[in-house]
């Protein structure tokens, strides 16, 4: 094999529908990147609403700010051009499985129980979804990774969704392993690392995979660490090439500039200090939760976690649930998900929330 053969399959962006390669997008107000003073090129009011005392929402936004990108680029340790921002990870799992998967084809890889928008872009785009279940091997769950290889070869997947930290297991994927699955599959498909709860692991990225692994695409979000949910900011990290395929296949204008402004200061220094003490504060609570849990008689198992949750099995899940919900306390019943027909998965919370709902469940034994 050629030096120029072996460059061709390793670069991920062989591995974009061959319809899109050249596919240019919308061309916005904003993508010639024309200097002036008077801007009458997007139909937008010369004045502001009324309601807009700043005055600052009569015009489309930057559909990428540069301050954005740099300050997360910072974040997560990779070059702002590997990096695109958009609506949540959610947004991210549905621009990869529309740009790689052919329209009512091809497939994605999934390992069950996990997180569900995986199936759902999918499902919406036509695209199969194959599904090698996670295994428990003394109450640790496990990803089947020769498993995963093999199913994506056989299916023809151009797509693997891994999440690690898992939900809901809580179960932190080794790093080698994710390596050495997106190399078996150079060529064949991007190896998608879904990190929506990396903070609360105490561990390094799959981010600094990427420069020797260039199919691995890493998915961060600002809506679980973070506290942002509202805000509505994803970040998908891959190969610069990919992301500007990525870029092109995105809405216009995907930032709303509140939004962007919120990021931008919940990423300023006393903020961004106060993230990190929640997040000691978190992984705390949940070891003292899994502990405690794991003490309650009809308590079957609470699973170890490297997230900012608990998965726990129940002897008698219903009346757990219910218990919890008579005293004003929404957990999620997970019973609908393949193996965990008896689990309920209980977010942390402040430590007083998860003193309650230790008494609760002491409670409902007694
Ligand atoms: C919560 C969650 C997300 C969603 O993140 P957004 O950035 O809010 O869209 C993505 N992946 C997993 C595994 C999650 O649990």
């Amino acid at each position: 094999m050629s030096a120029a053969i072996d460059i061709a399959t390793a670069n991920p962006l062989a591995l974009v529908r061959e319809d899109l390669r050249d596919f240019g997008g919308y061309r916005s107000a904003r993508s010639d990147r024309l200097q002036g003073d008077v801007w009458l090129n997007a139909n937008e009011s010369p004045w502001p609403n009324l309601s807009d005392r700043e005055g600052t929402l009569r015009r489309y936004p930057d559909p990428q700010p540069q301050a954005l990108r740099e300050a997360l680029s910072a974040l997560y340790g990779c070059a702002p051009a590997q990096l695109l921002a958009g609506r949540g990870s959610d947004e991210g799992i549905d621009l990869l499985v529309r740009a790689v998967c052919r329209p009512g084809g091809d497939a994605i890889v999934v390992t069950t129980p996990t997180f569900g928008m995986y199936a759902v872009s999918a499902r919406l785009h036509g695209t199969r979804v194959a599904d090698v279940p996670l295994r428990e091997v003394d109450g640790e769950w496990r990803c089947d990774f020769a498993g995963v290889g093999a199913a994506a070869l056989a299916q023809g997947a151009r797509l693997v969704f891994l999440c690690s930290p898992g939900n809901p297991t809580g179960a932190l994927l080794p790093s080698g392993d994710i390596s050495a699955l997106a190399q078996a599959l150079e060529g064949r498909a991007l190896v998608v690392v879904d990190e929506a709860y990396i903070e609360f692991a105490d561990a390094p990225s799959a981010v600094r995979l990427i420069a020797s692994q260039p199919n691995i695409v890493v998915l961060r979000t600002l809506s679980k660490a973070h506290a942002l949910a509202a805000a509505r900011i994803g970040s998908v990290i891959a190969d610069a090439g990919l992301i500007e395929v990525l870029r092109r296949c995105q809405a216009p204008y995907p930032l709303p500039s509140a939004c962007t402004d919120e990021a931008l200061r919940s990423l300023g220094r006393d903020a961004a200090l106060q993230t990190r003490t929640r997040i000691a504060t978190v992984r705390s609570e949940r070891e003292a939760l899994a502990a405690a849990l794991a003490a309650i008689p009809g308590v079957k198992r609470a699973y170890a976690s490297r997230a900012n949750f608990v998965l726990a099995r129940f002897d008698e899940t219903q009346a757990a649930f219910d218990r919890l919900l008579a005293a004003g306390v929404v957990v999620r019943d997970m019973r609908a998900l393949p193996g965990l027909d008896d689990a309920l998965r209980i977010s942390i919370g402040t430590p007083e929330q998860n003193a309650t709902v230790l008494a609760i469940l002491r409670g409902a034994r007694a």
